[in-house]
């Protein structure tokens, strides 16, 4: 025994060395009847997970029966605390299962299955009862420094080798004996014969293994070797995202959010109004899938004011120039520019500028004067109409739909339409703003026109 040290404080104070005489006498009783030769191989897991619960288990007991003592240190009651820890351990687990089955009705009785909550349980009992009255009524018991202090002290223990683990294992498998009813988590085969049982051994289902994979020191049960593969970190296994990689369980998130090909991310042209995620690697198949769409996404940008159908058409006449060129641009401002080229060597989407419309109209009037009824107006009109035809079933259109807007929501389109062109360098763009104003403000007349130009080509 060690002297108990009086006075240091207690967080210096340095747990007596390992003396442990304290395997409790449980393994004698050899019994009455039947083989005598018992397995008894543990549960690898469970058992070193209750060994670990110990030591954490002793320091709270020992921290918190000294608290506020000017003559007690955690150290100088640790060696008497174990002893009584393990006796306190062995005599409750005897009895824990059979008095589990007398409380299971009453509501408030704790019952647990598990063996490591049944003893972790148990621990907690014998550290609460050691509580001193100091501690008991001190707000310490919920502060972080007796949290610190009970660790500092397992710390200690656990260097100075004061209740080394092969001893704690010793004691822990009695213990898992003594809860583990069902014998979910130990051997508990018999035989008549050492060599029988040494014959057994080998093959036990509660054998211990390790891990072989590469950088795991996992032991566990042989019939928990499927489980601990199921979920082993260090185990190579395919992309969970089905690329072509094999990687580390534990890398498999990383790999999967960061360069796995077979992440989704949105379409480039997300921003623009394409809601599709796709592969990474599978980007640009999609790019040239869905690039109609794209180059409407586009274009609808340009023109805020235009019909998707309207712009539908415009769509498949950019496509026919310029498909395999459009194809090329990866992102929304790469399409966009050379949309815009594309669209600029069209005819204007929005029909004749304002200026030809006038001319057109007063060339109209001169001729009307000059001859009366002519042929050779009605040859100039006709030639204005074919060259401009598809605009200006598109400009028609637009004019519905813009009327349609203004209607329902009195918005002034002539201040979105520049907007919505305003980067544009093309002078030819520029124009068809103009257009578009011109048109907004006068509809009525275009119809005028329109209807005129039919009713002379008869
Ligand atoms: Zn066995
Ligand atoms: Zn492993
Ligand atoms: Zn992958
Ligand atoms: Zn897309």
């Amino acid at each position: 025994m060690d002297p108990p040290t009086t006075k240091d404080p207690p967080t210096s104070t340095e747990p007596p060395a390992g003396d442990v005489e304290n395997v409790p006498e449980k393994i004698k009783d050899a019994k009455e009847a039947g083989p005598a030769f018992h397995c008894g191989i543990c549960d690898a897991e469970l058992l070193f997970k209750i060994t670990q619960a110990l030591l954490p288990g002793l320091a709270t007991a020992c921290v918190d029966n000294t608290t506020g003592g000017v003559f007690t240190s955690p150290g100088s009651v640790a060696a008497d605390l174990r002893k009584e820890l393990v006796e306190y351990l062995t005599q409750r687990t005897e009895t824990y299962v059979a008095e589990s089955v007398v409380l299971e009705g009453a509501p408030e009785a704790e019952v647990f299955d598990n063996p490591y909550d049944i003893i972790a349980f148990l621990i907690d009992e014998f550290a609460v009862s050691k509580r001193n009255l100091f501690s008991r009524v001190s707000a310490l018991l919920l502060s972080e420094r007796r949290e610190d202090s009970i660790d500092d002290f397992a710390h200690q223990m656990e260097i100075n080798g004061f209740w080394p683990v092969d001893k704690r294992e010793e004691i822990v498998q009695i213990l898992l004996k003594n809860v583990d009813a069902k014998n979910e988590y130990h051997c508990n085969m018999k035989f008549e014969t050492a060599e029988e049982l040494s014959l057994h051994m080998p093959t036990c289902s509660f054998r211990v293994m390790t891990c072989e994979n590469e950088g795991c020191d996992a032991r566990f049960s042989a019939n928990k070797s499927e489980k601990h593969d199921s979920i082993c970190p260090f185990k190579i296994i395919p992309c969970e995202q089905k690329c072509p990689a094999f990687l580390l369980r534990h890398e498999m998130d990383r790999h999967c959010i960061t360069v796995c090909p077979m992440k989704l991310v949105n379409c480039p042209f997300f921003s623009v109004g394409c809601k599709a995620t796709v592969p990474s690697c599978k980007i640009e198949e999609h790019q040239s899938e869905e690039l109609h769409y794209h180059i409407l996404y586009v274009l609808q940008g340009m023109y805020k004011e235009a019909s998707e159908e309207v712009l539908k058409e415009r769509v498949d006449q950019i496509e026919e120039r310029a498909a395999g060129r459009l194809a090329n641009a990866k992102n929304v401002r790469s399409l966009t520019s050379k949309v815009k080229d594309v669209d600029a060597k069209l005819p204007p989407l929005v029909i004749k500028t304002k200026k030809k419309e006038e001319e057109t109209s007063e060339t109209e009037a001169k001729t009307e004067s000059v001859e009366g009824s002519g042929t050779n107006e009605n040859a100039g009109g006709t030639k204005e109409v074919e060259a401009a035809s598809p605009s200006l079933e598109a400009k028609l259109r637009s004019l519905v739909s813009e009327t349609e807007t203004k209607d329902h929501e009195a918005m002034p389109s002539s201040q979105e339409v520049p907007l919505s062109n305003k980067d544009s360098e093309e002078e030819a763009s520029e124009t068809v703003v103009k257009d578009a104003e011109a048109t907004t403000e006068n509809p009525v007349k275009d119809s005028e026109v329109n209807t005129k130009n039919e009713t002379n080509e008869d």
